[in-house]
Parts: C-alpha cells; structure tokens; sequence
C-alpha cells in the first residue's frame, strides 16, 4: 500500500484510510472487528473512528480489534465536538478507555461547519483543554475536520492551531475545496479526506460519470478514489467500509497507483463544467450575498437535484453535509446581483425557492 507523509508529523499514513462508521452489523463486535483486522492485513495503517458512529459502537469494535495488533503498526484517529474543555476531557477519556490505548494518534477537533466554530472551541475551552492533554502525552497530533468551505477552511489552517485537517472532497465537489488543499500546502497540514465517493453518489452515477475513468482505471469507483489521492495536498482518503468486499475493492482502486497526471485532472474538471448543465462548480464569484446566503453551498444542495433528482437528495444534503435549514433560503432579498456574476448563469433565485419550498413539504 502507497503511504504518504502527513504534513510535518513524520507519520507514514496508507493512501487509503478505514472510516469505521459503515460497519454492516455493528453490534456484531467481533464480526465487525475482523473487518478492522482485514483491512490492517492488506496495509491499511489509518483507522478514523468517532464517539456516536455505529450506534456509538465504533470506537468499540476499533479498540476490540486493534488491541490484538502491535502498536507501532497502526494510527487511530478519533474526535470530539464539545466547546466545553471539561467535557472535551471526559469524551477523550472515554474514547482512550474504549479504544485500549494510552494515546490517540490523531484527535480531531470534531466538525466546524460555520466560521464562528472554531471560536466557539476556543472560548469553550475545547481546544486548550486538547492542547494540554497533548502535553500530557494523551493525544500525539491534534487535527480538526470541518464542512467549512476552502476560503473557511484556509483561515482556519491559518491560526497554525492544528498540524492537519480532515475534510470533505471528491471529484464532484473539488471546486469548493480547491483553496483548503492550496493552503495546506501552504502550511504543510496533513489532509484525509472524507466521502471520496461522493456519499455514493459517484457510484449510483457511474455511467453519467464514466468520463472521470482514465485510461488504465476499470471503474469510477477506482477513478473517483485516484482522483482524491492525485492530489499533491492529499496525504489520504478515508473509505467507509462495510465489509471485507467493500476493503480489497478499495485497496484495488490504488494498486499500481501513480498519480494522475495534471491533464487528466483538467480534462475532468473541464468535463465536470461542460457536461453537467447546469452545474455549480462552487467558483464562488457568485459572492458577497446582502443576505449573506452561502451561495455556493445552496447551489451544491440543488446539484444533488440535478444528479439523483427528487427532494430527498436535496434534504439529505442541506441536513448531513451543510447543517442547513431549508427556509433560510427564502431570506433572499431578490436583488439578482448573484446571477449577474453567475461564472455559469445559473437561475440562483429560482433554485433558492426550489430549496425554500422543502419546508413545507
Ligand atoms: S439574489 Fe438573493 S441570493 Fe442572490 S445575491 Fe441577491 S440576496 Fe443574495
Ligand atoms: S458563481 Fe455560479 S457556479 Fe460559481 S459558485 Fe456561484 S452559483 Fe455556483
């Protein structure tokens, strides 16, 4: 397995990492243990658990399985949320005592999604009381992951709080986050990504997306996963796994890897903008809102429309990914300047309603 440096840690990380909150049956502990087992047999080095995931079993069935394994062989990655030190303190003990080691590799700052987060940690406490226990040897890299956007997501890597950031990235939504990896190379940060696929989007649009395979690629499950970790900012992909299935096709996807060359890489993106009328590629020129609406984020809400059509994509998306409520898109004032910039000359307003009108559906 290809393994990459994270950022100025020295750690060697797998290209591919195991997100451990797909477990098929998590109450089946041991059957979902084997699972971690497998995974680490076949080189996979970066575990990535949370409090909450599988029925808050996760860190569980982490700890059942890698207690068998020697230490130095593999990172456990896990997270909190909590503003509060005290209560950042209790969750870190916690997950140490169910995960059967003495120290997390790579403890998260868990989910900023709005730019008001990371102060909020702040005054809470959240981050000197993770601070501390770093002096204390409980935890050895302190990272954050976040929804944020890139120009966000740069000013968070900017206050030099974390050594790394784990985000959401895949082909369809790399516009958005274009300027996250510029600036982590800026800072040298580690980067893991989430959701690869997309949430399974990618998958469930295989033939629309056929063009993202390259010449070498036999699926678009594998293109989408070598278009993540082409990236010179990528230092890994996080794959949710259900199975053992679920690990070799993933390990596959990075097997003779080389990255793909810049090209490719513009040949998709330029395809991304052509053939998907009507799609939002997350520019962002489209800002400032007097409404100080996300623009960018509404119109990723309707790109889900366009490509799985119905109402539930679009809810799924304001509700998982964004944290939105669907009718802060009616506090559009109307004023048009947002599709006078339009790159794309997309119908902002209409779509906004679009979105809007969820709510009383
Ligand atoms: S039309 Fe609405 S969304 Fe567009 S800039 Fe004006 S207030 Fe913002
Ligand atoms: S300018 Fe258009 S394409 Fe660019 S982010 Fe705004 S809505 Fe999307």
């Amino acid at each position: 397995m290809w393994k990459n440096t994270y950022g100025k840690t020295g750690q060697a990380i797998s290209v591919i990492g195991f997100g451990a909150m797909r477990f098929a049956r998590p109450r089946d502990l041991d059957g979902s243990a084997e699972v971690v087992r497998h995974a680490h047999a076949r080189g996979i080095n970066y575990f990535d658990t949370a409090p909450f995931y599988c029925d808050d079993l996760s860190e569980e069935i982490c700890g059942l399985a890698l207690a068998t394994l020697p230490r130095e062989s593999f990172y456990i990655s896990t997270k909190c949320s909590e503003a509060d030190g005290g209560k950042l303190r209790a969750s870190l003990e916690r997950s140490l005592a169910r995960l059967r080691v003495s120290c997390i590799d790579f403890f998260h700052i868990w989910c900023l999604l709005r730019p008001g987060d990371l102060p909020q940690r702040i005054a809470g406490g959240a981050l000197a009381a993770a601070q501390r226990a770093r002096e204390e040897g409980l935890i050895r890299h302190l990272v954050v992951s976040t929804h944020l956007n890139g120009d966000d997501i740069a000013a968070v890597l900017a206050s030099g709080c974390f050594e790394g950031v784990t985000l959401g990235y895949n082909v369809l939504n790399s516009p958005f986050r274009a300027k996250a990896l510029e600036a982590a190379r800026r800072y040298e940060v580690g980067v893991v990504t989430m959701n690869p696929l997309g949430g399974g989007l990618i998958p469930r649009n295989a033939a629309r997306l056929a063009f993202l395979m390259g010449p070498r690629d036999r699926s678009v499950v594998q293109a989408a996963i070598r278009f993540n970790v082409s990236q010179a900012a990528v230092t890994a992909a996080l794959v949710g796994f259900a199975n053992t299935a679920e690990v070799d096709e993933a390990i596959a996807a990075v097997e003779d890897f080389t990255p793909y060359p810049p090209e490719h890489i513009e040949r998709v993106q330029a395809q991304l903008a052509a053939g998907f009328d009507g799609f939002c590629t997350g520019c962002g020129y489209c800002l400032p809102c007097p409404a100080n609406l996300e623009i960018p984020k509404w119109m990723d809400v309707y790109n889900q429309q366009i490509l799985e059509g119905g109402d539930e994509a679009m809810r799924n998306r304001l509700k998982w990914h964004w944290n939105l409520a669907p009718d802060l898109a009616a506090s559009c004032l109307q004023c048009g300047d947002c599709e006078s910039a339009c790159t794309q000359h997309l119908p902002i307003r209409e779509r906004l309603a679009a979105i809007a009108a969820l709510a009383g559906r």
